[in-house]
């Protein structure tokens, strides 16, 4: 099973699939974490990625489609995917579905998660995040047990400089110009579309997630 988690930046996504992965033993695949990977590993890819990312934009489809290529080919046939933060463009989706067509899958379904944007920003603003593990935290609404440490893996928690506010009010423009019509692309072509309504807690949003995505199977 192939489920694309989609909705903007701070709506939850990230929690939401690195819960369901755990419990389902599905694969976890969030373009965010590969590509900070790469640049912490200092990869040519982390290099190319900087400037676009440190500026709330889009990294472009050719580099994005590669890096998600190369991750797939170590995942089992028989492996749940879960992929969160792609695909954002209409590029992005028909590359995937190539993709995921050479290797006899398909998307199955799409999980729209859905907040007003004072939520989002309010969320951006208190995330911590554990680079690490990709763990994700909130000094408001979700914190660790220990300020500043990630309960999954001991990690030191960063606030992502990409979380700051102009660059947020970027990302949110951003997700509206070229991520938000894939709501339609999908409606109209490929796999059922369920919406989630995320402005709750962690617990009663993933209580919807997990019985959506159960009748996704
Ligand atoms: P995220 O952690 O998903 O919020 O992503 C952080 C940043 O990485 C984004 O603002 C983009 O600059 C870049 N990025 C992540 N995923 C993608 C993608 N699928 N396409 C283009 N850029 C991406």
């Amino acid at each position: 099973m192939v489920v694309i988690l989609l909705g903007p930046p701070g709506v939850g996504k990230g929690t939401q699939a690195v819960r369901l992965a755990e419990e389902s033993h599905a694969a976890h695949v969030s373009t965010g974490d590969l590509l900070r990977a790469a640049r912490r590993d200092g990869t040519d890819l982390g290099r190319q990625a900087q400037e676009f990312m440190d500026s709330g934009e889009l990294v472009p489809d050719a580099l994005i489609l590669g890096l998600v290529r190369e991750h797939l080919a170590g995942i089992g046939p028989e492996t749940d995917v879960l992929f969160d933060g792609f695909p954002r463009t209409t590029a992005q989706a028909t590359g995937l579905s190539d993709v995921l067509t050479e290797v006899g899958r398909q998307v199955d379904g799409v999980v729209l998660f859905e907040a007003p944007d004072e939520a989002l920003i309010k969320r951006l603003s208190g995330r911590r995040s554990c680079p690490d593990c990709g763990a994700v935290y909130n000094v408001h609404f979700n914190p660790s047990g220990v300020d500043d440490t990630c309960d999954r893996c001991g990690g030191s928690l960063v606030h992502r400089a990409d979380d700051s506010p102009e660059t947020v009010s970027r990302r949110l423009e951003v997700y509206q110009e070229q991520t938000a019509p894939l709501v339609s692309y999908y409606a109209s072509h490929e796999a059922p579309l369920e919406r989630v309504r995320a402005d709750r807690s962690v617990d009663e949003v993933y209580t919807d997630f997990r019985s959506v995505v159960g009748g996704i199977r």
